[in-house]
């Protein structure tokens, strides 16, 4: 079990994360519409493919932004709920270095490294 100050710290550090990725993600959907408004209203065809690359790089981060957003705010859930900190798959207490390093694992080193992701 986490003690009451550790987790406290933890979970302001998921607020704090939470808000960086939800201004990264407002940023990301700016620049998007902005090469939107550039693709299809640009001339040359070098140009337009260019700014497709960047396109598709701007959407992949948003999609990697968002999802890691999703998992912020079901750690924030599992803090409200009690379950914060305890492994999704098996259960048990997942250690605190795995939570300091990434305050909204869900699983523990051991499921982490026999499932992947
Ligand atoms: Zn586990």
């Amino acid at each position: 079990m986490l003690k009451a100050a550790k987790l406290t710290k933890l979970r302001q550090r998921l607020e704090m994360e939470k808000e960086r990725i939800e201004g990264h993600i407002i940023e990301l959907e700016g620049m998007l519409r902005l090469e939107d408004r550039e693709i299809s209203s640009g001339e040359d065809d070098a140009d337009v493919a260019a700014r497709v690359v960047s396109y598709n790089g701007l959407i992949a981060l948003l999609e990697s932004e968002q999802q890691t957003l999703e998992e912020i705010e079901q750690a924030l859930r599992a803090v409200q709920d009690g379950s914060y900190g305890r492994c999704v798959v098996c259960g048990s207490d997942i250690q605190l270095a795995r939570l300091e390093a990434r305050p909204y694992a869900r699983r523990c080193i051991t499921c982490q490294e026999r499932q992947g992701g």
